[in-house]
């Protein structure tokens, strides 16, 4: 008899390629059939088997206060009652920019609809400000399914980029330059040899996508110092570390305490509070090039959804600081609670965090040191985080279903909800053991 989920799934993959919407829900990385959630409360998601499970993967990133938080429902309903959409500016709209603008170092911004319209968007406002083509950007780093942004690794310094999907054409691959993160020497040598053809470097401010890898210190800084002598923009990508590692997001922890200030900033998922809204922004000078106010184009119909904005409003209005206390110790307590049960069982890991975002790479090879880069990353044991994966899904917790993904916590997880997990990783923790 299949269960609800299968049932769907089937349904689904007849009418949806590989019957999902976006291609890490489908658990090819962890195989099994991907649960199809019915509803979400605080910590919680129901599945239509009537399943519940703890969710540590918060729609990946973005429900900062926890599912149906009732007062952002409560904006969300009042902006709908209004009315959905109307093509023309709204109050919502000047609140929110007014809300990250005083939060960032950013001087103006425009609302986009999704974190890859954002990338998009400031990578063509910096080669329309600096009249240059070429962007670099870091092995591992997502940021979106941008063409010219889904350049992989090669070997070497600074190689230019193959596109790692069929259908980027070549000539927007090659005007990418990729390179090993964290690797200062790598910088130097592709701006030593491209800096005049650079029109900006693109980096997650604290990389989540290669699993969690974050910057050694003062490598952001050392990123805007070498991009300032070159004459190219410094764009950090806050899309996942936006609003969630702290209040100002990672340019709260790193900027603002070294004295250095990005170019361009792009966000999204907290900032639209389950809402698709996003934003890029900057420098007054480079943001005065975009239409209609300069020459370099950019626009949507949805842009600014009154929806969205109330949405993405009341969450960062209610993210206060009690909020990001009780986000940082929930991931405290898991990330503890993770590494004493597979230090217990015996299976070789390496657990890496940055403020309340963490995550786990298994196996021998990714013990021993820091993951600092994609390469590293891509040491880990896959089949050992597999079997770690669904121990936990049969106990009740919902993790990211790959493992070059960040753990995210809410401040909806009580309790109740962390001790689900708790109880959880022992087996869990045996399972990845077993491989
Ligand atoms: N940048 C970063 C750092 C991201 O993590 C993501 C999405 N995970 C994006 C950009 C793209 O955002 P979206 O999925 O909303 O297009």
């Amino acid at each position: 008899m299949p269960t609800t989920s299968e049932q769907w799934f089937a349904r689904a993959r007849a009418v949806t390629p590989g019957g999902v919407n976006s291609p890490v829900r489908a658990f090819a990385a962890v195989g099994g059939t991907p649960r199809f959630m019915e509803s979400g409360a605080g910590a919680w998601l129901t599945d239509v088997d009537g399943r519940s499970y703890v969710d540590l993967v918060c729609s990946w990133g973005p429900m900062l206060l926890g599912h149906a938080h009732p007062e952002v429902l409560a904006e969300v309903g009042a902006a709908i009652a209004r009315g959905t959409s109307f093509g023309t500016p709204t109050t919502t709209e000047v609140e929110l920019a007014e809300e990250i603008v005083r939060r960032t170092p950013i001087d103006r911004v425009r609302l986009v609809s999704s974190g890859t319209e954002a990338t998009m968007s400031a990578i063509r406002l910096a080669r329309g400000f600096t009249g240059r083509d070429v962007v670099v950007k870091f092995a591992g780093c997502y940021h979106g399914h941008v063409d010219s942004l889904l350049a992989q690794a090669g070997s070497g310094l600074a190689t230019l980029g193959v596109s790692s999907t069929p259908g980027v054409p070549a000539s927007s691959a090659a005007q990418t330059i990729v390179l090993p993160y964290n690797d200062r020497a790598a910088v130097e040598a592709a701006f030593a040899e491209h800096g005049d053809a650079i029109a900006c470097l693109i980096t997650e401010a604290s990389p989540g996508n290669m699993g969690v890898v974050p910057p050694e210190p003062g490598f952001n800084a050392f990123l805007a110092e070498t991009c300032t002598r070159h004459g190219a923009l410094f764009i950090s990508d806050e899309v996942m570390t936006g609003f969630r590692v702290s209040a100002r997001g990672q340019w709260g922890v790193d900027g603002a305490v070294e004295g250095w200030v990005p170019d361009l900033m792009t966000f999204g998922k907290v900032m639209g509070g389950g809402f698709p809204a996003a934003a890029f922004g900057g420098r007054t000078d480079v943001m005065a090039m975009l239409s209609p106010e300069g020459p370099v184009y950019q626009a949507g119909t949805l842009s600014g959804n009154p929806i969205a904005t109330a949405a993405g409003l009341a969450t960062l209005r209610l993210a206060d600081d009690a909020v990001y206390a009780r986000v940082d110790e929930v991931a405290a307590t898991i990330s503890a609670a993770a590494a004493e049960a597979l230090t217990r069982a015996g299976a070789p890991y390496r657990l890496q965090s940055n403020g309340n975002m963490f995550s786990i790479f298994f196996g021998d090879a990714v013990a021993g040191s820091a993951v600092r880069d994609y390469v590293g990353a891509q040491a880990q044991d896959s089949e050992a985080f597999k079997a770690f994966f669904h121990a936990m899904l049969d106990a009740g917790v919902y993790l990211p279903p790959s493992a070059f993904e960040s753990w995210f916590v809410s401040a909806a997880h009580d309790d109740r909800a962390v001790q689900q997990v708790l109880d959880a990783l022992p087996v869990a923790a045996a399972a990845a053991a077993a491989v």
